[in-house]
This record gives C-alpha cells, sequence and structure tokens, in this order.
C-alpha cells in the first residue's frame, strides 16, 4: 500500500462543523497526529494510533508523520479550525521543502475546515462583509515590530482586522499594545468583536468599541475582529447587536 499523509481541519469546535471530507479522512486514517487537545475531539477507533503532542513541536510531529506516511502508512494530521490558517498545513510543507526528496512525491492531502475567523463573524452578523485581513498577535514567530507594522498598514488600509492568538500568559501585553496602535488610525468607536470558544458549549461573543476593548477579557480561545471605518453596529431590541461591514466602500482613504 502507498502512504498518505492528509492534514485535516477540524473547525472550531463541535463535530457539526466537521466537514463529511475532513470525517471521512480521520476515519480512514491508520495514524493520528496532532496537538492534543484537538486529538482529544476525535472518537477513539479501534486500530487507529493516537500521537498527541505539545503545542511547540510542529516541526518534529511534521517529520514523524511524514516519515510514517513515507513508509506506506495513511496518516492525518489535524489541526482545529482550517489547517493552513497559522497551522500544520505549512508546517508540513515547510518539512517538506527541506526534507528527503521521497517526502515531495508523497501522497499528501489538505482537508480545509471552517477557520475561527469565519465562525466568530457568523455570529456576530457579516463583519468580513468587504476587504479583512487577518493578523496572529503572536510575536513567537515573528518580531513585534513586524506586527506593529501590519497593524498600521492594515488598519490605514481600511482592512477588518482578524486577530488569531491575540493573548497568552506568556504575552500578557501585546493585545493592549496592537489596540492601542490601531487608535492612532481608528475611531474609538470602531466596532470590536470578541469570539470565545466558538462552536463549544462556552461560547461566548461580546460586541464593544475599540476604546473600550482593553477591558474586555480575552484568552488564547478568543479571536478578534476590528471593524473597518466602514463596519456598522445595528443595535437589536431584546437582542445582540448585528455588526456588519457594508458591500460597497463608501469612502477613499486620504
Ligand atoms: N487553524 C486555526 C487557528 C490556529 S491559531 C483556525 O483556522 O481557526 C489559534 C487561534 O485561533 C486561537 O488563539 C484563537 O485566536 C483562534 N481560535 C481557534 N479556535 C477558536 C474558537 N473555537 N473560538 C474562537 N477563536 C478560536
Amino acid at each position: 500500500m502507498s502512504g498518505r499523509l492528509t492534514v485535516v481541519g477540524l473547525g472550531p469546535g463541535g463535530d457539526r462543523f466537521l466537514t463529511p471530507e475532513a470525517r471521512e479522512a480521520l476515519e480512514g486514517a491508520e495514524a493520528l497526529y496532532g496537538y492534543g487537545p484537538y486529538i482529544d475531539r476525535i472518537p477513539v477507533r479501534e486500530g487507529q494510533a493516537r500521537n498527541p503532542s505539545g503545542n511547540r513541536v510542529e516541526g518534529t510531529r511534521a517529520q514523524t508523520a511524514l516519515a510514517q506516511a513515507a513508509e506506506g502508512a495513511h496518516v492525518a494530521m489535524v489541526s482545529g479550525g482550517d489547517p493552513g490558517v497559522f497551522a500544520m498545513a505549512a508546517a508540513v510543507c515547510g518539512e517538506i521543502e527541506v526534507g528527503p526528496e521521497a517526502w515531495r512525491t508523497l501522497d499528501l492531502r489538505i482537508v480545509p475546515g471552517i477557520t475561527a475567523m469565519l465562525a466568530v463573524a457568523a455570529k456576530a452578523g457579516a463583519p468580513l462583509g468587504h476587504d479583512f485581513c487577518a493578523i496572529s498577535l503572536s510575536d513567537n514567530l515573528k518580531p513585534w515590530e513586524v506586527i506593529e507594522q501590519r497593524l498600521d498598514a492594515a488598519a490605514t488600509g481600511g482592512f477588518v482586522i482578524a486577530f488569531y492568538n491575540p493573548i497568552s500568559t506568556a504575552r500578557p501585553w501585546q493585545l493592549g499594545q496592537a489596540f492601542a496602535r490601531l487608535g492612532r488610525h481608528l475611531s474609538p468607536d470602531t466596532p470590536v468583536i470578541f469570539g470565545r470558544a466558538v462552536g463549544r458549549d462556552d461560547e461566548a461573543i461580546t460586541v464593544t468599541a475599540l476604546e473600550k476593548a482593553g477591558d474586555t477579557p480575552a484568552d488564547m480561545a478568543t479571536l478578534i475582529i476590528v471593524g473597518s471605518p466602514e463596519t456598522r453596529v445595528i443595535p437589536r431590541d431584546g437582542k445582540a447587536p448585528l455588526v456588519y461591514t457594508p458591500r460597497m466602500a463608501a469612502t477613499v482613504n486620504a
């Protein structure tokens, strides 16, 4: 049997976000690899090996999975959300680029999933209705100065901005600094959406304004969407407000 490595997106949480293609890939795998909490979301199947690992070992995890697939096994590597968004698909590609020649001809499949940004946006309305971008606020893999440059460019470019990896115990100040940086370019009443644990039982959505965003709690399970100058909030009696960015941009940035 020739080997295969399938990189599978599990969606933001809960079975109902798993695509039929992802489900099929998980069912057909002899071995699973991934960050422990993602492996925990997959039902145990007889005869299927589970190889959970920590969140700082992406390179070695990718190498091990590639090596097993190269020996002929059907291997699945799992990521939360989409595997190509700040996740394992790029780590696998990185190892293929520098690894043995044989890895280049492996049967590699990447199965998309619903990324956190889309799940949070859908809960709040349609904040991504016009041009948007995504920035990871983690400065583990890039210098903070690069993040600040990108925040300036995104805000002055009129983009709605999604923040992945907004804060952690090891990175306590970056989120506040990012809001302050955006405040140089954006109005204090710019809408900001906090989506926590979307798709899970403890899901929470909060809509606030940029000037108050620093007071809203966030953690590593939170995705934040900062509106553009076009983004609007519609208050609704007895319901959460609807946040949307119109399809047509009304202003030209000076
Ligand atoms: N590949 C993932 C993102 C990995 S980076 C995806 O496509 O969604 C991890 C970050 O994703 C977290 O810090 C958080 O910002 C966001 N995230 C992942 N799952 C989430 C969820 N269920 N609710 C809100 N944010 C989530």
